[in-house]
């Protein structure tokens, strides 16, 4: 009865505050969330996940122990507005959808997420943060918590530096914009762990790449990393991935 109940009262406000997909802006069916069906089967997902030394892996051998990295989406035209409702439109409950999403499927189809211990949103810079009211990639490693249980630790690491945003530079401008821009000030909390890096969009390894060193070298992980075994080891999980 109180599930009829629900489904009534659902009906209404959809009725009075009709709530529109983040992709194509139709109208959403009450059993719809966020997205409509078309848009969700359309998703431009990546699949990383299942393929082993892939694409984004790669970007970081040789510089950190990597375990793992994918992202959910390609970065792609007509689906931009996921990243962009989530960034600038105050949409922060798109990111704890994705995130919780991304979790299911990856988590269904790979061992992505076995052995990690931590969860590591990258931090916006304080005047970033209290501009914006949130930080977009700690709502995603919220959506994953729910579903791996896998401790997020927001405060282990600070952003320094408020930098520009990467998406219209050159690879050197990229890596120049993100060095030294992180401080881990929690080592404590992280030393020896398998810690999953989450960020909104992954255009170049530039912004993880900097916040993954800032931790090694909090923790005492020698530099440059050599492919030597060391007790701390990353994965790398995005919403989207940029890159070519
Ligand atoms: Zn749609």
């Amino acid at each position: 009865m109180f599930s009829g109940l629900k489904l009534q009262c659902n009906r209404l406000l959809d009725l009075f505050f009709p709530r529109y997909c983040a992709v194509c802006d139709d109208v959403l069916a009450e059993t719809e969330h966020h997205l409509c069906i078309r848009c969700f089967m359309d998703l431009p997902r990546t699949e990383l996940h299942k393929t082993k030394e892939n694409v984004m892996e790669k970007m970081y051998w040789g510089k950190i122990p990597i375990e793992h990295a994918s992202a959910f989406m390609y970065y792609k035209e007509g689906f931009k507005d996921v990243v962009l409702n989530l960034k600038y439109r105050r949409n922060h409950a798109i990111g704890e959808y994705f995130g919780r999403l991304m979790a299911e499927e990856i988590s269904e189809s790979s061992d992505f997420f076995e052995g990690i211990d931590a969860i590591v949103p990258i931090p916006l810079h304080h005047s970033r943060l209290r501009k914006r009211g949130y930080n977009q990639s700690e709502y995603i490693a919220r959506g994953i918590q729910a579903v791996t249980k896998i401790p997020i630790y927001s405060d282990a690491v600070v952003r320094m530096v408020n930098n520009k945003s990467q998406t219209r530079m050159f690879h050197f401008e990229r890596k120049k914009n993100v060095e030294n821009i992180f401080k881990c000030v929690r080592p404590d909390l992280l030393k020896g762990n398998h810690i999953l890096l989450v960020d909104d969009v992954v255009t170049s390894n530039a912004t993880t790449l900097s916040c993954a060193t800032a931790i090694m070298q909090a923790v005492g992980t020698p530099l440059p990393y050599a492919g030597d075994t060391t007790a701390i080891r990353f994965s790398i999980l995005a919403l989207a991935y940029a890159g070519k």
